[in-house]
C-alpha cells in the first residue's frame, strides 16, 4: 500500500446543484483536509475547448488538451496555465460544456491521476459524481448528497439573481433536468447512489445540517477503524 492511499478521503456524490460544493468544503475546514471540486476540473475543460475552438464533442482532442492543462487551486480559486479563470467556469454555459465533455471515457482516463493526486496528509474530501465509485472507491465514508430537483433550481436561480445575474427559473429547472439525465445515463462513469453510500436529502435541510450528518458520521467510521 503507498503512502498516499492511508489517507482518509470522504467521498460527497449527487446532482447539480445539490450544494455539494459547499457542504464538501466544510466538512473539509472542519477536518483539516484538502478539498478536491471535481467538477471544476470538467468545467476547466470545457472553457480550455472553447478558448481552443475545440468541439466538446471531440473525444481524442479534448483528451489532449488534458494532458496540456496546468491547473492550480489557490484558497477557494483556480488557475489554468497561470489564468485566473474562475469567473468564467463558474457560468450556466460551462456547467453545461462540463457535463457534455464528461461523457467521454477518454477525458475521465485522461483526468483520473490529477484527482488521485489530491489524496494528500491528513485526508482529502472530493466532490463530483463518481469519486465514490471510481476515483476512491476505497473512500472511507461514501455520501450521496442529493435535493428535489425543484429545490435545486430554485436554489440556482436565487443563487445567480444574488450575484447580479440574469436568471429564469423554467430555463434552469430544464437544463438541470437534462444534466440529470446526461449524468446518469452515461455509460462511462454514470452518477449513481451506490449501495455503501449514506444519504442525504437537503430539500428540506440546511447546509450547517447536512455538513454536522457527515461530520458526525466520519468520526463514527474513525472511532471504528
Ligand atoms: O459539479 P459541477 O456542476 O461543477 O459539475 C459539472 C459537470 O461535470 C456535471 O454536470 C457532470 O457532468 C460533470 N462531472 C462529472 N464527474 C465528476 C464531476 C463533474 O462527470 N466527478
Amino acid at each position: 500500500m503507498s503512502e498516499q492511499t492511508l489517507w482518509p478521503v470522504i467521498a460527497i456524490d449527487g446532482p447539480s446543484a445539490s450544494g455539494k460544493g459547499s457542504v464538501a468544503e466544510l466538512v473539509a475546514k472542519k477536518f483539516g483536509f484538502h478539498y478536491l471540486d471535481s467538477g471544476a476540473l470538467y468545467r476547466l475543460l470545457a472553457y480550455a475547448a472553447h478558448t481552443q475552438s475545440v468541439a466538446w464533442s471531440d473525444a481524442g482532442k479534448l483528451a489532449a488538451i488534458v494532458s496540456a492543462m496546468a491547473i492550480r487551486f489557490d484558497g477557494g480559486e483556480i488557475y489554468l496555465n497561470g489564468e485566473h479563470v474562475s469567473p468564467y467556469i463558474r457560468t450556466e454555459q460551462m456547467g453545461k460544456g462540463a457535463s457534455e465533455v464528461a461523457v467521454h471515457p477518454e477525458v475521465r482516463a485522461a483526468l483520473l491521476e490529477t484527482q488521485r493526486n489530491f489524496r494528500e496528509s491528513p485526508g482529502l474530501v472530493g466532490d463530483g459524481r463518481d469519486i465514490g465509485s471510481v476515483i476512491f472507491p476505497d473512500a472511507v465514508l461514501k455520501v450521496f448528497l442529493t435535493a428535489g430537483v425543484e429545490t435545486r433550481a430554485q436554489r440556482r436561480y436565487d443563487q445567480l439573481v444574488n450575484r447580479g445575474e440574469t436568471a429564469n427559473y423554467d430555463t434552469i429547472l430544464e437544463d438541470l433536468r437534462q444534466r440529470d439525465l446526461r449524468d446518469t445515463q452515461r455509460s462511462s462513469a454514470p452518477l449513481k447512489q451506490l449501495p455503501d453510500a449514506m444519504l442525504v436529502d437537503t430539500t428540506k435541510m440546511n447546509i450547517a445540517q447536512a455538513v454536522d450528518m457527515i461530520v458526525e458520521a466520519f468520526k463514527k467510521t474513525a472511532k471504528n477503524t
